[in-house]
């Protein structure tokens, strides 16, 4: 047989989930089929003796896959490795060809060696002595080190066939999105949400997200953003409904008719209002925002219970306790700070009272929305209501 480029995933958590095991386990293959459409060409996607592996086929690019794998929750380590015959020779020849890839920058090393067939010739501290001398051999700079290596190459021998795998990278971690139900994500064109997104569907929970435009003060510009930002989590969270609403009426009745210091906490409570209509529709059973405490003046804990109390589900807010600084690192980890960065403008930015109250209480917000029709203004805004596959 010649030999053939494989991927290794390591699943984390999961394997703790008793009887929902299979479960899990089906989730998670099809979350990682997803993920490999993704990557050109073909792959066939093994599980056997506890493990999942993805053989590279026609047109493959493993690199590409690799890449798409690391982004699956519920994987906890994506390693590179070769599958050969279980033959020694073939073995050995496989290190002396691909042992650099598999030692990737590592300077030392140690083998570890696996066999499921135990009617293999040789002892697993057998294979371990002879690969090491190719290795060594082959690649003079390495040096062993058993203690504290900082590649350990697997030998593992199996039914049909040996793997051999060396550098692992780390996965994406958590469990497998679709297992926690679904959410509706507040997402704006900021920093913050998308990382409250990532965070929520890396726990297993199916995403749908809400963007408030409010055009003509938002441009196209701003939405496009959104929805790279979008396309951004779904290569985690697989495919993602982005509704989009305009509140540019909401955002009109409350400039010309409420007290100026309640403006964002009033268009907060309205987006609250219309994200919960789209996710009963969706039968998402949260909403999901990117709110931290004492960021802004409007995220004090005081504004989050009064615009909570504008929502018959709960409201979510993963990030609530992060820094700015906290959050940034995290979105640029998961690629959308770049995106969240660019300059267009935001609806509320546009809208920010100069001093916003910062402890409110219900019964003035309640005394403010009396002068409006917010039964109709939500319904209205609901009618723009569109969708984008992202
Ligand atoms: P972000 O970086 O997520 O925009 P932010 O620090 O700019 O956060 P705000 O603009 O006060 O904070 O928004 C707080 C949260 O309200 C956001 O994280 C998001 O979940 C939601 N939100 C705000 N504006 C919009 C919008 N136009 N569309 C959808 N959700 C929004
Ligand atoms: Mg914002």
């Amino acid at each position: 047989m010649n030999t053939n480029e494989v991927i290794l995933l390591k699943y984390g958590e999961i394997v703790l989930k008793g009887l929902n095991r299979n479960y899990f386990n089906q989730l998670l293959e099809k979350n990682v089929r997803r993920a490999l459409k993704r990557a050109p060409g073909e792959y066939e996607l093994v599980y056997a003796q506890s493990i999942m592996f993805v053989r590279g086929k026609e047109g493959c690019d493993m690199d590409i896959a690799a890449e798409l794998l690391k982004k699956v929750f519920g994987i906890v380590t994506v390693c590179s490795g070769i599958e050969c015959e279980k033959d020694m020779d073939v073995i050995c020849n496989v290190l002396r060809e691909h042992g650099e890839e598999l030692m990737g920058s590592a300077k030392t090393f140690k083998c570890d060696a696996k066999r499921s067939d135990k009617k293999f010739p040789l002892t697993s501290p057998q294979i371990c002595t002879e690969c090491g001398a190719v290795l060594l051999e082959t690649l003079p700079y390495l040096t062993v080190d058993v203690q504290n290596p900082e590649v350990t190459v697997m030998i593992e021998i199996r039914d049909k066939t040996a793997i051999l795998h060396g550098k692992r990278e780390k996965g994406a971690g958590g469990i497998p999105v679709g297992c926690e139900g679904k959410a509706m994500l507040l997402l704006s064109g900021g920093i913050d949400s998308p990382v409250a997104g990532h965070m929520t569907a890396k726990r297993g929970v199916r995403l749908e997200a809400v963007y408030f435009e409010t055009p003509p003060y938002t441009s196209e510009a701003a939405k496009e953003k959104v929805v790279a930002l979008a396309k951004r989590l779904a290569e985690y969270a697989g495919v993602i409904r982005l509704h989009c609403i305009s509140l540019t009426e909401v955002q009109e009745a409350i400039a010309a008719n409420c007290e100026e210091r309640l403006f964002t906490l009033l268009l907060r409570r309205f987006m609250v209002r219309c994200a919960q209509q789209a996710a009963i529709k969706a039968e998402a059973s949260a909403l999901i925002t990117g709110e931290s405490i004492g960021q802004v003046a409007s995220q004090t804990m005081l504004s989050m219970v009064v615009t909570d109390q504008a929502a018959d589900i709960p409201i979510f807010r993963p990030c609530i306790g992060l820094d700015k600084e906290e959050i940034v690192v995290r979105s640029r980890q998961i690629g959308t700070f770049d995106i969240s960065t660019l300059p267009y403008e935001d609806c509320c930015a546009m809208f920010t009272p100069r001093h916003p109250n910062t402890h409110p209480k219900l019964e003035s917000v309640l005394e403010e929305e009396a002068k409006l029709d917010v039964e109709g203004l939500v319904a209205r805004a609901m009618e723009t209501d569109h969708v984008i596959f992202c």
